[in-house]
Formats: structure tokens, sequence, C-alpha cells
């Protein structure tokens, strides 16, 4: 059981400042929820990020958009080129001060634009049903009153913050990810509001993730005619997939998902194109080099079949969050944060990953799971659990007031970090 932490009277009238924003939070919600905002949906995603300019004016901090870079990205027919983002959120608060926090989030969501799943509906009077309801629309207003509550605490001038919300992480964050770097790396300690399971409790230590494209070319050729001119560049990706997949088990906590081949065409034409898409997970960051000579190996493979050419284009974007002494340091707190509002927060490792790898990274000890409670995400069936909306507010309110007054050293668990 996790040391039970005491609130002075003015941190806890913070925290009913929060119960008296409960209902505005809800309608907030309600209405965000109706904002398509698709990973793709860029008109969707600017509304979005208007909102934020909006309610997160009420912070006082400095507001601005930031600019991200395109991504190389492959077509279905092997063209290379290049994927636009629309830019970031970024709010900054008291740039100077002696602590530093960086939360972050995302207002996109993996529901494309004219998806049928595009309004609100309650399941019963706590749970709401609806498209980025918890992943992430919730987990944004969660973060946007712990740091309006905070602001209200009388140590606040001690922290300063940055808060960054991106358009991509559905995506894998290959536009704002070098920006969560950057972050990660001047913060003493981060915190993410991606939702928390139904049952409240957080993600600990995380695996890491890449995606790449292989792109193939061959020779087309008529298959009837000339079919001993043409060089299959379907058979070569196929014959990479499988060695792919083949990788699967060699090495603990390493997984390989060949996840989609593109190419091709007629039936009498021998295809000169493919391209293999592929996920892969590591358990540790050692795993990493093991992959990338795999990879290559297999490229060199598919290469040197005669008349085909091959080139990989990707590579890892989430490195491995391990539950390192510093962000078990960062679990203890939320976790004796949570003893102050009667909650048992527990944690367990998952092969999911988001922006808390990013953070961790730079060295930047995270907890990634601080949003609202939910279930289902990515699905049609994804619901908010919306009493969570003040109590996980509450929360991170408590550890923002600790991190102030010096009760908990986030300098000292960003120190543990550098010695991990
Ligand atoms: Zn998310």
């Amino acid at each position: 059981m996790a040391t039970r932490i005491d609130l002075t009277d003015s941190e806890r009238a913070t925290l009913d400042w929060i119960d008296g924003r409960a209902d505005g939070m809800i309608a907030t919600l309600k209405d965000w929820v109706r904002i398509n905002s698709g990973s793709r949906n860029a008109d969707g995603l600017e509304r979005m990020r208007g909102e934020l300019e909006h309610v997160f004016a009420e912070t006082g901090g400095q507001i601005r958009a930031v600019d991200l870079k395109p991504t190389v990205s492959v077509s279905p027919s092997g063209e290379v080129g290049e994927q636009n983002f629309t830019p970031s959120f970024h709010l900054s608060v008291r740039p100077d001060a002696p602590i530093k926090i960086a939360l972050t989030g995302h207002h996109d969501t993996v529901f494309p634009k004219g998806d049928s799943f595009s309004d609100w509906r309650m399941i019963d009077a706590d749970t709401m049903n609806g498209p980025g309801a918890a992943d992430m629309k919730g987990g944004i207003l969660v973060m946007l009153h712990a740091l309006l509550a905070l602001e209200l605490s009388p140590h606040a001038a001690n922290i300063g913050y940055d808060v960054l919300i991106s358009p991509d992480e559905e995506i894998g964050s290959l536009g704002s990810g070098p920006v969560i770097h950057e972050l990660g790396s001047k913060a003493h300690v981060g915190m993410t509001y991606e939702p928390a399971l139904a049952d409240g409790s957080l993600a600990g230590a995380r695996k890491g993730s890449g995606n790449w494209s292989l792109k193939v070319s061959g020779k087309a050729a008529h298959a009837g005619r000339e079919h001993h001119l043409g060089r299959n560049a379907i058979a070569a990706a196929s014959a990479f997939a499988l060695g792919l997949d083949a990788l699967n088990g060699q090495r603990d906590g390493v997984t390989f998902n060949v996840a989609r081949i593109d190419g091709g065409g007629p039936p009498n034409v021998v295809p000169a194109n493919a391209v293999v898409r592929f996920n892969v997970r590591v358990k540790e960051t050692d795993d990493q080099d093991w992959v990338l000579a795999s990879l290559d190996r297999l490229t060199q493979e598919t290469a040197a079949r005669d008349g085909i050419t091959a080139s990989m284009h990707g590579g890892f974007t989430r490195p491995a969050k391990p539950m390192t002494p510093a962000n078990a340091r960062m679990f203890e707190w939320t976790r004796e944060a949570g003893t102050a509002i009667g909650l048992d927060i527990l944690w367990n490792d998952t092969g999911g990953v988001c922006e808390g790898n990013n953070l961790w990274a730079a060295g930047c000890p995270n907890v990634d799971t601080l949003g609202v409670c939910g279930a289902s995400i990515h699905s049609h069936e994804e619901i908010a659990i919306l009493s969570s909306l003040p109590e996980r507010a509450k929360l991170s309110a408590i550890m923002l007031m600790k991190f102030a007054s010096g009760e908990f050293d986030a300098r000292e668990a960003r120190a543990l970090a550098k010695n991990a």
C-alpha cells in the first residue's frame, strides 16, 4: 500500500473547484466528440485546435501553433512522397520557473472523416459512448482542469510547464515526435493523458514500436506472351513477408506484424511493383539493433533476386519505455496522490505505445495514462466514464501541487533517469 499523503486546506479547496467544473467538462466533451478529427481530416483537426486555443486561454499562458515537418510516405503504387501534418497546439506557462513539467496529448482520433461513429450517446448515467470520448478528448479536459487547479494553488509559481497537443498520435507521431522529444529533454517529468482502463488502472512499462514500408520493384511483362521476361515484385514481396513472419519467436518479447501488401494489377500482367507494410514491437531498446540487422538481411536477400530492387522506408518511432527506477518513482507518486482522494491506483505492462515512449526516449520520466477511465478505444464501442473526468483531474492536480510544493521532487526523478 502506498504512503498516504495529506492535503493542505488550500489544496483541498482547489479540488472542490474541480468538482464545481464537472458539468462544464462533460458539456465540452459532448461538443468535442461531435467534431470529427480523424488523423487525416485537416479541417477537423484545425477546428479542434481552435477549440484548444479557446479553452487553454484560461491558463493565461502563451499559446502558439507549432508547424510539423512532413515525413516520407510510400503510396500503394510505390511512389515515395511527403506526408504533411496540421500544426500542433502548444502552450507555455512560466518557462523560467525552477521545476519544469511536460504535458502531452493528441487531438486526432482513429475515426476518419465521414465515419458513421460521429456523436455521443449515454450507455448509462455515468458511461458515454462517443468517438474520442476517452482517447483522448476527455483526457485533454482532465489535463486542462488539473492545470487550472494548479494555477489556484499557492505554490504554482514554482512550476513552469509546456503543453503539447498533437494531430498525429494515432498514426505514430511521426510529425510531432521531434517536438515531443524536445519538450521531454527540457522537462523534469512528463504527464500524458491517454485513457486509463475502465477499472482505473494505468499502463506501466511499454514496448517500443516501429513501422516500415518495403518498396519492391520488378519488371512488367505480358503474362502469356513474355512471362519469362517479367520479374514478379509480388512474389519477391511475399518471400520477404514470410521471412519477416518467421522472425517471430526468435527473440523474447519481439514481434513482427506483416500488416498489408499493396501491388499488382490485371491477371495477365507480371506485377512490377509491390509495397509491404509492417510493424515491429520490442521489449528493450537493446532489441532494436537485432531488429535492424534482421531487416537489413531480409532486404538484401530480396534485392538479390534476379531483376528485383528493394528499398526500405521507416524506422523505430517509439522506443521502449521500461519500468526504470525513474519511471517507477513517477508511478509511486501517482499512487500516493491517489490515496488522498480514495483511489488505489494500479498499473500493468502493455505492448501498446504512446507519447510516453517519446518522452522517456528524451530522458523524461513520465506517467502516460492520466486521462479518463475508458474502454473499447479505437472502436465504435469506445466509452468514457464521466465521473472520472473530475476524479482524474484531481489526481493530476494533486501531483502538480505536490511538485510545486516540493513534496514530490521532480528534479530527483529526472536525476534517476540520467543514472539509469
Ligand atoms: Zn490516444
